[in-house]
């Protein structure tokens, strides 16, 4: 059965609370949608079908649902309840409750976390209630009032993460036209934008990488709302923002997703110094690219990526001014000057993206060891081998080498090596061998011998 919809959420204003308590969703039955449970992790469906069993309601919701419409196959799953996390944790031995601004619980099978969250009251963004907590620009601090599936809708970003597929009876149930959206490839506020912006400035970042992941549009209502508001990213704690940039870039769309943050002007706010260098370095804007592309195959083919790559590459023109300067003025040598560079450019960043010490260090070695790929001859340069950040270093050199930032000769003489024998290697390197250690030092040996044995 399908219920009557209200008519179309997208333009309901955040105050029209009447209007929202008479909403009812547009249920549509398991006959009438493809979402199958075959689609569904062996993991979600044990925790929808404990909860429910346990007389909660249980639906999952945001991008599993999403994403099973498109017929992409969902990895993540999120699940919506009115079980409180209290009440979560009671069900499930292997569950964990996180979160200060939302608290959510974790249910871990093995490697995979299923993450339920109880259903959120709507709060009207301007006062102190409960435990619900905005700052002076409206951005949500901390919001932990629990209500029903239909206050919970409200609180949800786009339409498209707004279904939910209800375990009881494997329908979904959509209040704001997700699924017409889903369809038009769209990706439109619930409620109005600029308000939602405010909320969660976090959203304009959102909004970049679900149109990058997902091939959807941006609607131009919150197009509008982000140019007014790109300012606002500039609140949100570095530490999120971390996390967000591994979503951004590691989720297999990454240059589709860097395109999209540069024409909003979304990339100014997250890496200014790259940016600027972007603008007036062409060579350096192929070479990015190149590094994003490399990223997002790695990920189609299952290859392990670390955010410490991507980082070097995005900090790695303004390391490289800043270097110049050091060299010029200080006198240092290349590698050095590149070293303090990228621990005063990567300081810089900081305070925009709160990037683990676990990270940076090994992206300054690996951008202090390039000048060492310009020295093929002697011990020291067939060491650099042995180094523990070759691999990663060789990596970069290579991409620099794509577009035209290193010497091609050069490159494959270092791909060349990596393949030889240690004799081949010597030869390589042109390294002496010290025939001359043999012949002092045991004739001498054996003249003692013979003396004491006599
Ligand atoms: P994916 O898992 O593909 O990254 P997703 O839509 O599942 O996409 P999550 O970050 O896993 O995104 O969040 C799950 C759901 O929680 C979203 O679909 C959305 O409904 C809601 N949500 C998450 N973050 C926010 C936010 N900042 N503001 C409002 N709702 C949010
Ligand atoms: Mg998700």
């Amino acid at each position: 059965m399908i219920r009557p919809q209200f008519k179309p959420h997208a333009t309901i204003r955040l105050n029209d609370s009447a209007r929202r308590k008479h909403a009812r969703p547009d249920i549509i039955p398991r006959s009438k949608h493809i979402v199958s449970r075959d689609e569904i992790s062996q993991s979600a469906l044990k925790v929808l079908y404990r909860l429910h069993k346990s007389g909660y309601q249980a639906f999952l919701v945001g991008g599993s649902v999403r994403d099973a419409l498109l017929g992409l196959h969902p990895k993540d799953f999120d699940v919506a309840t009115d079980a409180s996390p209290d009440e979560v944790r009671a069900l499930f031995s292997n569950c964990r409750l996180i979160g200060r601004r939302f608290r959510l619980a974790h249910v871990r099978f093995g490697k995979e976390i299923i993450e339920v969250a109880t259903f959120r009251a709507e709060t009207d963004g301007n006062e102190k209630r409960g435990d619900v907590e905005h700052d002076k620009q409206g951005r949500i601090l901390r919001d932990n009032v629990y209500g029903t599936i239909d206050e919970d809708v409200w609180r949800r970003d786009f339409t498209c993460n707004a279904l939910y597929y209800n375990i009881a009876d494997f329908s979904i149930w959509d209040y704001v036209g997700g699924v017409k959206d889903v369809e038009r490839r769209r990706l439109v506020l619930i409620g109005d934008p600029e308000q939602r912006l405010r909320e969660d400035p976090v959203r304009m970042l959102r909004a970049a990488r679900f149109a990058g992941k997902l091939d959807f549009t941006i609607d131009q209502s919150v197009e509008k709302a982000m140019a007014k508001n790109l300012q606002l990213l500039a609140n949100v704690p570095a530490a999120r923002l971390f996390d967000e940039f591994l979503k951004l870039f590691q989720a297999g769309f990454a240059l589709r997703t860097f395109e999209l943050l540069r024409h909003y002007g979304l990339f100014r706010m997250l890496f200014p110094e790259t940016d600027e260098s972007l603008d007036r370095d062409d060579q350096f804007g192929k070479f990015v690219r190149e590094a994003l592309t490399n990223t997002d195959k790695r990920i189609a083919e299952d290859q392990p990526v670390t955010p410490m790559f991507l980082l070097g590459v995005f900090l790695w023109a303004p390391v490289r001014r800043r270097a110049e300067k050091l060299m010029a003025q200080e006198k240092m040598s290349e590698p050095h000057a590149l070293s303090l560079a990228a621990y005063e450019i990567a300081g810089l960043q900081q305070s925009r993206i709160a990037m683990p010490r676990r990270f940076t260090t090994p992206m300054r070695e690996m951008l202090a060891m390039q000048p060492r790929f310009e020295v093929q001859r002697g011990k020291r340069a067939m060491r650099l081998l042995e180094n523990r950040r070759f691999r990663a270093a060789y990596d970069f050199m290579m991409l620099r080498a794509a577009c035209g930032d290193f010497d091609r000769e050069a490159a494959e003489f270092w791909t060349r090596v990596q393949t030889e024998n240690h004799n081949q290697r010597l030869q390589s390197f042109e390294v002496q061998q010290r025939k001359r250690t043999k012949n002092r030092r045991r004739p001498r040996r054996r003249r003692g011998r013979r003396a004491t044995q006599q």
